[in-house]
């Protein structure tokens, strides 16, 4: 199954994906960062429903784009008061630009 999902999992057989059984039979994986974690049963592996679940990369991406995010509502904010400010010098209302 493929999708456009960002942090999609994929489950594969522990064998499959060359990781030792032993571990556990199964895997849930990240694809984009080639992160893993094993269980035993497939039901197990299927309980991550989310890749930031077990992949530090993929939660540090998600925080990074949080951040960027936030810096960019502040900046719109900033902007959004100079644009009131020089409406209000220039003696006009806001709504009337
Ligand atoms: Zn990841």
């Amino acid at each position: 199954m493929t999708t456009n999902h960002p942090f999609h999992v994929r489950i594969m057989k522990a064998a499959d994906a060359g990781t030792d059984p032993d571990d556990g039979k199964w895997i849930a994986f990240c694809d984009r960062h080639g992160t893993l974690i094993a269980a035993n049963t497939r039901k197990e592996a299927r309980t991550s429903s989310d890749t930031r679940e077990f992949c530090d990369d993929c939660r540090d991406e998600i925080a990074a784009c949080d951040n960027a995010l936030l810096r960019l509502r502040m900046r719109l904010e900033i902007a959004a008061q100079a644009v009131a400010a020089c409406a209000t010098f220039a003696g006009e209302k806001i709504s009337d630009l």
